[in-house]
């Protein structure tokens, strides 16, 4: 019988990144996450990942740093063997108008939103050439596509996971490793729970701000069952982008 498939969630302690790993454990991964400070949620989420029957460990480190990175890439391999489905999911946000932006905020979002996404790969991309199999996902953004007043540094690092998933699927589709992203709308989380969700979903055609489960079932659809899909960026955004 075949070893357990096995995903490295990072981010995953809340929000989108949480939901990705109850779903793919549902689906009956084993599943290791990455979180960056918060030792209580990275906890209760690992529980409840080990209560669906997974094998589950969270790793604590900052994914904007290059050597954490490789660290943690090499202590998921030695835990569990293998990684065969990579969820660039970490992110953070440092709003604010460009005149007003400082550097530390465009750097802060390009190294956790963008930069990591180049260590994370690099640290797994050999095993996964190795092993002939691989599905990588990176967490775009509508924002990413169409821009936004306030969001130059994060538009532009989710722009650039764009380019660097088109570039990827392109290099590895040979080895069979697929690689896309997903471009959410407003999901409902920690990270836009000071927006006004109202004023929001009128502009929305679904009429909704999303919820993380809309995007952790992309997720599952592009681990397990999009086999032929690849160097894609999907909207799941109620609408908002057509
Ligand atoms: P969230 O609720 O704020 O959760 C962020 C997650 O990333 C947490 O697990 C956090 O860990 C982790 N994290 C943050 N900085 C990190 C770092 N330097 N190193 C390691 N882990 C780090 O965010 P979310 O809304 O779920 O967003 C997840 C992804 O979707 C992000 O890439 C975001 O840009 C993207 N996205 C979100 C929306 C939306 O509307 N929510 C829309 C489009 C795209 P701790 O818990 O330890 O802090």
């Amino acid at each position: 019988m075949a070893d357990t498939k096995v995903v490295l969630v990072t981010g995953a302690s809340r929000g989108i990144g949480k939901a990705c790993a109850i779903e793919l454990a549902k689906a009956g991964y084993n599943v290791a996450i990455s979180y960056a400070g918060n030792d209580e949620a990275a906890n209760k989420t690992v529980e409840e990942l080990k209560a669906l029957g997974a094998i589950s460990k969270a790793y604590k480190f900052n994914v904007a740093d290059n050597e954490a990175c490789q660290k943690a890439a090499e202590e998921v391999l030695a835990d569990f063997g293998h990684v065969d489905v990579l969820v660039n999911n970490a992110g953070i946000t440092r709003d604010g108008l460009f005149m007003r932006m400082n550097s530390e905020n465009w750097e802060a979002v390009i190294n956790t939103n963008l930069n990591s996404v180049f260590y994370m790969t690099n640290a797994l991309i050999k095993s996964m050439v190795k092993q002939r199999y691989g599905c990588i996902i990176n967490m775009s953004s509508i924002v990413g596509i169409m821009g936004n007043a306030g969001q130059a540094n994060y538009s532009a690092a989710k722009a650039g996971l764009i380019g660097f998933t088109k570039s990827l699927a392109k290099e590895l589709g040979s080895r069979n490793i697929r690689v896309n992203a997903i471009a959410p709308g407003f999901i409902q989380t920690d990270m836009t729970k000071d927006l006004d969700t109202e004023k929001i979903a009128e502009h929305i055609p679904l009429k909704r701000l999303g919820q993380p489960e809309d995007i952790a079932k992309t997720v599952k659809f592009l681990a397990e069952d999009a086999l032929y899909i690849t160097g894609q960026v999907i909207g799941v955004d109620g609408g908002l982008v057509v």
